[in-house]
């Protein structure tokens, strides 16, 4: 079966855990944008320098050059049948650019699971990330920057795939294999209605 899946939620609710795992039990490969802009810029290749600074203050890259990586990515062989995309769509026009990107090739997103987390414990969550990984956008004002635009630009995008009949929302709160257990369950759920 084929799984074309958008992974939905907050920073800090998880989703980069979470996306690896369904990935590897659904056969699709975990699609991330911002793992390949922060891979371009540790390589320093003229995208990462391109994005390096708007990352770092937590805003969103401009739609031309975050679209145009996707859809060169969904255009690799690994990703024809399948994928999960982690971290994009992030607003309403990224949305209708991954439809078009699908339509081209007569698919469609299948699903988009939405894990929820209360906000508090999304910042506790990022500021202890910030101490292991060392993530320049992991410091307080810009956690709560990217808190700001994904309740402004990124959140309304759950109500469009709602309109679809497409969008499950799971509980991110709690153990990591429960977790991915009730996301399997959703998915399945969702994709068999
Ligand atoms: P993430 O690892 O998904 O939190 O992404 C880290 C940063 O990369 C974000 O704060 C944005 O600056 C940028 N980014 C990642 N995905 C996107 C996207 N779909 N559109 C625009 N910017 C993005």
């Amino acid at each position: 079966m084929s799984a074309r899946i958008v992974l939905l939620g907050p920073p800090g609710a998880g989703k980069g855990t979470q996306a690896a795992r369904l990935a590897e039990s659904l056969g699709v490969p975990a699609i991330s944008t911002g793992d390949i802009f922060r891979a371009n810029i540790k390589n320093g290749t003229e995208l990462g320098r391109k994005v390096q600074e708007i990352t770092a203050t937590g805003a969103l890259v401009p739609d031309e050059l975050t679209n145009e990586l996707v859809r060169d990515r969904l255009a690799q062989d690994d990703a024809v049948d399948g994928f999960l995309l982690d971290g994009y769509p992030r607003n309403v026009a990224q949305v209708a650019a991954l439809d078009e990107m699908l339509a081209a090739t007569g698919t469609a997103v299948e699903a988009a699971v939405e894990l929820t987390v209360d906000p508090q414990v999304v910042v506790d969550r990022l500021t202890k990330r910030a101490t292991i990984e060392g993530r320049v956008d992991d410091t307080e004002d810009v956690i709560r920057h990217r808190l700001d635009v994904y309740a402004e630009q990124t959140a309304p995008i759950s109500q469009v795939y709602g309109a679809r009949g497409l969008l499950v929302q799971v509980d991110g709160l709690g153990d990591v294999d429960e977790v991915t257990q009730r996301l399997l369950d959703a998915l399945q759920g969702v994709r068999s209605a």
